[in-house]
């Protein structure tokens, strides 16, 4: 072996993580020498096992080098660029069809009003009239195109916003005029306003005799609905989706709001845009609806959707017949993708096959990687830090309540407590439990949920936990305030709870010169461990408590013992064990923040 310390000092790059053969290779050692050393600092490896870099340094150093980590390589740059919200030039820019989601309670008429004003273009005479349900479709009002997307219901809307896949452009609310404003009519609308939707009020079910319009408008004024007649500018149109009435005008008015809406697009650059609806056809293999934002989809562009990449082999329209090009706010039934994408899934169009590969592969790995790390969506405990980091101003709330009155009172108070640095915001708030589709918007607006006086059903619970929104419950209006403001400014303190891990019975007490007493107990239930608290109860009442100092089995110190085995117990601080006295084994928890 010649390589020494030598004063002339040689550097030498060295990977993240290497075998002992290659880290003797570049130090220009024997693997042997490398093993030799690795154990003068206690490292037992074999030729072919892996150290990382700092183990390398260490023996690098030895030898006279001076070591120098390897940069990773850096990731490659498609996937990173192609992530990012394509911006396109003003100039490019032109006009094009808005995109329309029908919103409101149950049994409504959703359904009925999408069918009734497709039935427009099936009287027009378009393709033989007959269609298909491929989740969205288009229909024409003066020569100027509309899409409509054909799964209705806020769960679909805000599930693909969720996905940072904001389609719509206008929100129809659909509200029954005899049965007036209902419970999801209030959730569409919040949803509705949480994505800076404007909307237009449908006032559908106009044949039946108990309808009555006025009392609509006057309800959905409670709910920061104002429609002209109260002095708003939302636009309602009374419509029977049974008997095709007013469906001209509602189209009309659809086109009105997207003018003043200046909707555009630049039609002239590859693709981007949001999978409506996806599945697999036993015939055609995976199958999915696109709705185009931006650019026009061409039959035979390489596309990637998430983490599917494919080739656009065929395209229909919603009648079935084939197609070559779809511009901006086109739905496009296409084929020719290697699995079935999820509804309101982004999708973009690259060089080629290839390419869209290459990215899909990086995508899979990057999703990976942060799956190790911890979700970044906002919470309480991290709030602070995020505002200090300039990464947030504002803290969305969803709120919901028992009863109307504590809901309104509540989100009041909240909105005071904005600062210079951060706003609070409640984007919606309503009486209920907290649902699925709160825990989704809450999601897609990246904001937290309050539940003041009220339950959260199961799923939802679940649900946050799977996606990482926050649920706090509060029935103190004050200690909801107390730790919003206290969240603000990075002063909550973690709310703890006690776990009992077991208990054992004092079976017999021994003394030792060295411990004093010591208690021979069996545990008669639950699991105790050796770094829990213990609490001593004598006859149910709690006589001192302390740290759990010593447990042993037989003659070994262990961990933890389990219920039905025997132990010897030495507590902090209390010695003056009697038989028949409970040790209740305890640690404090941070009580999960969710209800
Ligand atoms: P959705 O749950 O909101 O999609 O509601 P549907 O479209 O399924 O309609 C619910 C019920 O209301 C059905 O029985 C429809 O026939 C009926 N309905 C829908 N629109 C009208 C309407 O304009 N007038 C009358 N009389 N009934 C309607």
């Amino acid at each position: 072996m010649t390589a020494q310390p030598s004063s002339k000092v040689r550097q030498v790059e060295l990977p993240p993580a290497l075998t002992v053969k290659e880290l003797g290779d570049s130090l220009n050692v024997s693997p042997v020498e490398v093993i030799k050393r690795l154990m003068t600092h206690g490292v037992m490896a074999s030729i072919n096992q892996t150290v990382d870099y700092d183990t390398a340094a260490i023996i690098a150093v030895d030898l006279g080098f001076d070591p120098l980590e390897t940069k990773p390589e850096p990731v490659a740059a498609p996937a990173a660029a192609v992530d990012e919200e394509i911006e396109d030039d003003p100039a490019t820019l032109k006009p094009r069809p808005p995109v329309v989601t029908i919103l409101g309670h149950v049994d409504h008429g959703k359904t009925s009003l999408l069918d009734a004003i497709r039935r427009t273009k099936v009287a027009a005479g378009e393709a033989g009239g007959i269609t298909q349900h491929i989740g969205a479709y288009q229909v024409e009002r003066d020569g100027k195109p509309i899409t409509f997307i054909d799964t209705p219901g806020h769960a679909a809307f805000t599930a693909m916003r969720a996905r940072g896949a904001q389609a719509t452009d206008i929100a129809v609310l659909v509200v029954a005029a005899d049965d007036g404003v209902m419970p999801q009519t209030i959730e569409a609308i919040g949803h509705a306003q949480a994505a800076g939707v404007p909307m237009i009020v449908a006032i559908n079910k106009m044949d039946r005799a108990e309808a009555n319009p006025d009392r609509v408008k006057q309800q959905l004024t409670e709910h920061n609905v104002l429609v002209e007649d109260y002095g708003g500018d939302v636009i309602a149109v009374p419509v029977s989706a049974a008997k095709g009435t007013g469906i001209d005008d509602l189209l009309e008015t659809i086109n009105l709001v997207a003018e003043v809406g200046e909707l555009k697009a630049n039609p002239d650059r590859a693709a981007n845009g949001v999978v409506i609806e996806a599945e697999l056809d036993p015939g055609r293999g995976p199958v999915a609806t696109l709705l185009v934002k931006g650019g026009t989809l061409h039959q035979g562009d390489a596309i990637v959707l998430g983490e599917i990449s494919g080739k656009v082999k065929a395209m229909f329209d919603d009648t079935g017949k084939r197609f070559r090009d779809a511009g901006p706010s086109a739905p496009a039934v296409i084929m020719g993708l290697e699995a079935v994408p999820e509804a309101g899934e982004r999708f973009l169009i690259v060089g080629d096959e290839k390419q869209a590969r290459a990215i899909v592969d990086e995508r899979r790995r990057r999703r990976e990687a942060a799956e190790q790390t911890d979700h970044a969506h906002v919470n309480l405990d991290t709030l602070f830090n995020e505002i200090s980091a300039g990464k947030l101003k504002e803290l969305i709330i969803i709120l919901k309540a028992d009863v109307r009155g504590s809901s309104e009172a509540i989100k009041a108070s909240l909105e005071r407590l904005s600062t210079a640095e951060v706003k609070v915001k409640t984007i919606y708030a309503a009486t209920g439990n907290v649902n699925d589709n709160d825990v989704m918007l809450a999601e897609a607006s990246n904001g937290i949920i309050i539940a003041f006086n009220t339950k959260v059903d199961p799923s939802a619970k679940k649900r946050s936990e799977a996606v990482g929104v926050e649920i706090r419950s509060y029935n103190i209006i004050y200690q909801l305030l107390e730790d919003i403001e206290k969240a603000l400014v990075g002063m909550l303190e973690p709310v703890f709870h006690t776990v009992v891990d077991g208990h054992a019975e004092v079976r017999a007490v021994f003394k030792s010169s060295r411990l004093g007493g010591i208690a021979g107990c069996y545990v008669t239930d639950g699991t105790i461990k050796r770094s829990s608290s213990v609490k001593v109860l004598r006859r149910g009442e709690e006589l001192a408590i302390g740290r759990c100092e010593g447990l042993k089995r037989l003659k070994d110190d262990v961990r933890e013992v389990q219920a039905g085995y025997e132990c010897g117990v030495v507590i902090s601080g209390f010695d003056k064990f009697q038989e028949g006295d409970v040790l209740e084994f305890f640690h404090q928890e941070q009580a999960a923040r969710t209800a």
